[in-house]
């Protein structure tokens, strides 16, 4: 595999910038890994585990010479990042980042972009509910999607970029701003929420029938419990950035529901029967479409985004 650039910096260093560092040195499409956390417990165990060609006590350092910056912090924490690298970033560089959302980043990114440098947004849809330095691994992106947001950022850059991601093993396709968001509000950030909502349902039952609910948890439950155990800051941020995308999709959820607690209430069969059934033969487009792929085991992940 040829080089794409030849020096990385990834700043943050949990699950997302640990995969990207296994996967990059899998294959080998950049000379130097710089990286860099804000707490010295993970600075610590990246030194200690091997992540990173060299981990820098400070941002600066970390993306001094860089061709390519990744920001690989909760979305929130994008906009503060910037502030701190942008005087610093090499001309002719690119930053990105693997934010779940992307109108919010652009907005607290790239006004602090300097001249000469290029922002394109990338986000990368895989992830675990594990998080830090030590849940990454180098095939978290492979045969996944990452959405490429360019919104006006060069081509050659973008393209380059995308020869990056490629090389991770993601297929990658572009997409406007306010589609990225509200695509990801339906097929991730909802479906967070539901899980968060049925585990909270469920431990409340709890309470009162002995712990049964957690006991006799079938598949569909465990699954719920999976996503709901996922990183708390990042998902606040989720929310907290992609307000409007995600009220717009609760809204219509919260109709269905109601169409279907009547159709339960009234016994009407045909229109429960009907629902289920157009959405298994939506659940078997997924499979067809190949979007089923599971993280590989290690006793412990799925890939949930
Ligand atoms: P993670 O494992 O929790 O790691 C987050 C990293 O960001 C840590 O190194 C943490 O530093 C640092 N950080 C947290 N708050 C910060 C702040 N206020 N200022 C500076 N640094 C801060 O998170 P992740 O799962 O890799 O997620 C990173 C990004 O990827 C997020 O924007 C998320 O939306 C996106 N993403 C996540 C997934 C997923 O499923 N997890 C999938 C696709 C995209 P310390 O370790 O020092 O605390």
């Amino acid at each position: 595999m040829t080089k794409v650039y030849d020096r990385v910096a990834l700043i943050g260093l949990g699950l997302i910038a640990s995969s990207m560092f296994w996967a990059i040195k899998r294959a080998g499409v950049a000379g130097e890994v710089t990286g860099f956390a804000r707490s010295q417990e993970t600075r610590d165990t990246a030194r200690r585990i091997g992540l990173c060609d060299r981990v820098c006590d400070s941002a600066i350092e970390a993306v001094e010479e860089a061709d390519l910056v990744v920001l690989c912090v909760p979305v929130g924490a994008m906009g503060a990042v910037t502030a701190e690298i942008a005087p610093h970033l090499k001309q002719g560089a690119t930053v990105s980042d693997v934010g779940s959302v992307k109108r919010s980043v652009i907005e607290a990114v790239r006004p602090q972009i300097p001249e000469g440098v290029n922002f394109v947004g990338a986000h990368p849809m895989a992830g675990t509910e594990h998080s830090g330095p030590e849940s990454g691994f180098a095939t978290l992106f492979d045969n996944r999607w990452c959405l490429i947001v360019p919104d006006g950022a060069s081509e050659e850059a973008t393209e380059r970029l995308e020869r990056f991601w490629q090389a991770l093993g993601a297929n990658c396709e572009r997409m406007e701003v306010e589609h990225h968001d509200l695509v990801c509000a339906v097929v991730s950030h909802i479906p967070h929420l539901i899980a968060y909502t049925m585990v909270g349902v469920a431990d409340d039952l709890s309470r009162v029938s002995d712990q049964e609910v957690i006991k006799y948890s079938a598949a569909g439950f465990r699954d719920f419990t999976r996503i709901a155990a996922s990183d708390p800051t990042m998902w606040r941020d989720v929310f907290l950035t992609n307000k409007e995308a995600t009220l717009e999709i609760l809204g219509r959820f919260t109709e269905e529901l109601f169409a279907l607690q009547r159709a339960i209430r009234t016994g009407d069969g045909d229109e429960l029967f009907d629902y289920f059934t157009r959405t298994r033969a939506i659940r078997r487009g997924i499979i067809e479409a190949g979007q089923d792929t599971e993280a590989p085991d290690f006793g412990r992940v799925k890939a949930t985004e």
